[in-house]
């Protein structure tokens, strides 16, 4: 996902890595604590190389499970590094069970190698002086062995069942095994949701970014669940279910003066744009608006029309066209069959179609 928040910083593996503004907060933070221990400037370059490498090891959990991802049919867009650590965006996740264990197991795998080859490192070139070992501040003696223990730390917190993090996960791919992907994910959500208030709960007494992860899992396992019900929904529909064919038409040459007046009384997400009765293209609500605001009321439709409006054919799962609207924020597609224009999809319409069906279920 690209985003104006994050800073891309680089491309492994085809994986745009980028990093959240928010990271620049974590910096801070830990500058302002150590000026507040005391800590002189080369201890304080000591711990933000430290952060920089344990973020690294992130990064690498996270090519963990997007490589195996990947391998298994999936397909990741990027991966993002928060100041509480890694995202990896997928647009396609695999989905049987054993798939879905063998990549939520991959990201903590990688850190489990890291720890295993630092401490093959340290022993086999006795790289610590054990006599000047101590861990008041990070050092060039120390860094290694913390960085290892970091490593096996984020292998255990990792593993905690809290859905939607990779314990979770693999907790929820167990129980997919004997169960209703449904079910599984639901009791996985309730779970990580209890993990998630002791989080919040810990985190008010002792850490705040266990508050921030424990808000992220509470509102994650939520959003996936809901995900998964739509699926489950709308699994034996496709467009042509819901496609309305009675929608509000303007003509390319008509003002936006005319489309503002007319937009009041319709309900739809936006108009259909005809040339000469020939389909032209869609003009949203938003497109409408940001016209008005860009161009005046006497411009024409023809001058604020997006030009690469995508179609969608009639034949298509109606959840593959759910996520990828509810992704992408489109709220009106105009459907074709065989290439030719056939009527709209309105997001809304998806929505209530959504609740008619699960309520009738
Ligand atoms: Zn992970």
């Amino acid at each position: 996902m690209k985003s104006r928040y994050s800073l891309s910083i680089g491309k492994p593996f085809g994986i745009r890595v980028s990093v959240h503004w928010t990271f620049s907060l974590l910096i801070l933070w830990i500058v302002l604590i150590s000026i507040g221990r005391g800590l002189e400037t080369l201890q304080i370059i000591m711990h933000l190389l430290f952060v920089m490498a344990l973020f690294v090891c992130v990064v690498l959990h996270e090519l963990g499970h997007s490589l195996a991802a990947i391998k298994l049919g999936g397909k990741v867009d990027s991966i993002t590094l928060l100041p509480i650590g890694g995202m990896a965006h997928l647009s396609k996740m695999p989905e049987k069970p054993k798939d879905e264990f063998l990549v939520s197991a991959a990201g903590p795998l990688v850190n489990v190698l890291i720890a295993a080859i630092l401490w093959i490192y340290l022993a086999v070139f006795r790289a610590i002086d054990v006599h000047d070992l101590e861990f008041e501040t990070i050092t060039g003696n120390n860094f290694l062995l913390l960085l290892l223990a970091a490593n096996l730390f984020i292998v255990v917190f990792n593993l905690i069942p809290a859905f939607p993090m990779d314990g979770g996960r693999l907790f929820r791919s167990a129980l997919s095994i004997r169960m209703s992907r449904l079910k599984a994910t639901q009791i996985a959500k309730d779970i990580g949701q209890v993990f998630a208030i002791l989080f919040i709960i810990a985190g008010l007494f002792f850490n705040p970014f266990l508050v921030i992860i424990g808000f992220f899992v509470l509102l994650g396992a939520k959003g996936e669940y809901e995900m998964i019900k739509y699926q489950d929904v709308l699994k034996n529909f496709t467009v042509k279910d819901i496609i309305k064919t009675e929608f509000a038409e303007l003509e390319l040459t008509d003002t936006l003066e005319t489309a503002a007046q007319k937009l009041v009384q319709i309900s739809d997400n936006g108009f259909v744009i005809r040339s000469g009765g020939d389909f032209a293209g869609i003009l949203t609500k938003n497109d409408l608006i940001n016209g008005l605001n860009t161009h005046g009321r006497e411009a024409s439709i023809e001058d604020v029309m997006k030009t690469d409006i995508e179609s969608v054919d009639s034949g298509t799962p109606l959840f593959d066209v759910y996520q990828d609207m509810q992704k992408k924020r489109k709220y009106l597609l105009p459907v074709v069959d065989k290439g030719r224009f056939k009527g709209i999809l309105d997001l809304e319409n998806l929505h209530e179609f959504f609740l008619i069906k699960k309520a009738t279920q």
